[in-house]
């Protein structure tokens, strides 16, 4: 059965010490976790090491929110994949919107980030999704599949299995306006098309954008909405456990 997933952006965000709290508050929290949905939390490079060390990382899953897109190297203020498996995290956001804007990176750069982070086993959160602009323009549907081809297009189907996608329109990302549940499934139902023709039948999609407790559940009742991933809302332990919860059914 595929799984699904919440997972948290925590991006620049809390101390080493705030985070160690609110990673072992959801670990407490979440100890007879028995329904199919994994959660994931994704946490400052600082913080990795601490915070895989201090919960049980086969109940919440770590990631980073970054890697570099080389081995290793003279590459000055860089980590690396292989630096961020060995702090025992398992996952790595790549491509959200705000590394696309503020940092530049390129489809062939995050192409390149993929694939190192496939081969040190650490699973790839790939977000993908339009600006406000090109949804009004319509062309929202011509934006992602571009962001998925021209990223994804030489990954085998076995490296797919091990992909999950993350759907964030960037006119949804910390505004409070979310999109409604009908484009959220619009989007991923295209995105999962598009995939399942380049040979990749059973991509977990998460959608992000303004995923609160109070439109949670309608969100990821969507078919092909296989689960969230959460900023603001994972800041708090209360928020992102609601979240989880109404996800979940528990
Ligand atoms: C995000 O950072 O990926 C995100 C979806 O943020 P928010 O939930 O705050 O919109």
């Amino acid at each position: 059965m595929r799984k699904n997933i919440v997972a948290g952006n925590w991006k620049m965000n809390t101390t080493l010490a705030e985070g160690i709290v609110l990673a072992n508050s959801l670990n407490d929290a979440l100890t007879n976790k028995t329904v199919n949905c994994d959660v994931v939390i994704g946490v400052p490079f600082t913080h990795l090491a601490s915070i895989a060390a201090a919960i049980d990382t086969t109940r919440i899953g770590v990631a980073a929110q970054n890697a570099a897109n080389k081995e290793k190297g003279a590459f000055t203020g860089e980590v690396s994949a292989a630096m961020i498996a060995s702090t025992g995290a398992n996952y790595v956001i790549l491509g959200h919107s705000e590394r696309r804007t503020y940092y530049l990176e390129t489809a062939a750069t995050l192409k390149t980030k993929v694939e190192i982070a496939l081969a040190n086993q650490l699973t790839p959160i790939f977000c993908i999704g339009e600006v406000l602009d090109e949804r009004q323009a319509g062309t929202h549907f011509e934006v992602v599949d571009a962001q998925i081809k021209e990223s994804l297009f030489d990954l085998s189907v076995e490296d797919f299995s091990k992909l999950v996608l993350a759907y964030e329109p960037v006119w949804a990302i910390g505004t409070g306006k979310s999109a409604t549940s009908d484009e959220a499934q619009e989007a991923c139902a295209e995105s999962k098309k598009l995939l399942g023709g380049m040979g990749a039948k059973s991509v977990v999609v998460l959608y992000g954008g303004s995923v609160k407790p109070d439109n949670a559940k309608e969100l990821l009742s969507m078919d092909a909405i296989d689960g969230a991933l959460v900023g603001g809302a994972s800041l708090k332990a209360d928020s992102f456990l609601q979240i989880y919860k109404s996800y979940a059914g528990i």
